[in-house]
């Protein structure tokens, strides 16, 4: 479904992507993982097409995404879930959602969006700056459901969460794998996204330096020492 081929990003004259090659196939999970700085979400902002590439390519259903804008990559299915939740605070939490489907332009969803995360039906009209860490970060991911994914791409989702909340997000990220979806998730928490993950990515300094089945991951020795701190 998804091809990153040899992409290059840069924020000015400071390379953040250099030469990365990723795959995900549809229905996978994929985690991607790596201390802070390695070039995580820059490459899923890549992706998304809020950064700019500088060179290699992006292709989506063997679609070459370069010229494609945010706006139509959302359109095709290409759907991320930002670092820091980045709720709309003083909207309602049903307000939210909607928003999730401006790009489609439909309500549909709405309802079963909901039933799946039955704390956000329980304050479906209250702000959503009132609610807590994990119940925006159910919502931010909810929002982006709304806009009917095929790839969901999850930056960080359990950043700041306790560990119950961080638990309870893995496992509505598997349901959603479940489901169908086909998923790219980046979490500090290594142990635990490759744990639900099929197959994974490890980058360093804006490079993929490792990759494979996330279940020989887990056992690589420098993975255990450099990211699950065993
Ligand atoms: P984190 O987990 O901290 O978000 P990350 O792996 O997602 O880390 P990125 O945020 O993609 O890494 O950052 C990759 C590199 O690009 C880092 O060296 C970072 O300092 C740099 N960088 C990120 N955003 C900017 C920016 N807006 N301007 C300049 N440099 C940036």
């Amino acid at each position: 479904m998804l091809d990153v081929v040899r992409l290059d990003s840069r924020y000015g004259r400071i390379p953040a992507l250099a030469g990365v090659d990723l795959r995900v196939a549809a229905g996978e999970l994929v985690a991607l993982v790596g201390a802070n700085g390695a070039g995580k979400t820059t490459l899923l902002r890549a992706i998304s097409g809020v950064q700019p590439a500088s060179g290699g390519e992006i292709r989506f259903d063997g679609r070459d995404l370069a010229r494609l804008s945010a706006r139509r990559r959302v359109q095709l299915g290409i759907v991320q879930v930002p670092e820091g939740r980045q709720v709309f605070g003083p909207l309602s939490v049903e307000d939210n959602l909607l928003l999730g489907a401006f790009a489609r332009g439909s309500r549909d969803g709405l309802e079963h969006v909901l039933a799946m995360f039955p704390a956000l039906e329980r304050k479906r009209r209250e702000p959503a700056g009132t609610l807590s860490g994990g119940q925006q970060q159910m919502l931010a991911i909810g929002r982006a459901l709304m806009a009917n994914p095929k790839l969901l791409l999850l930056d960080e989702p359990s950043m700041g969460l306790a560990p119950r909340l961080v638990a309870e997000i893995f496992a509505q990220i598997a349901g959603l794998k479940a489901q169908g979806t086909t998923i790219l998730l980046v979490d500090q928490n290594a142990r635990a996204a490759l744990a639900i993950a099929d197959r994974g990515y490890v980058m360093e300094t804006g490079r993929v330096v490792l990759s494979g089945p996330a279940a020989d991951l887990l056992r690589d020795p420098q993975v255990r020492q450099a990211y699950l701190g065993l």
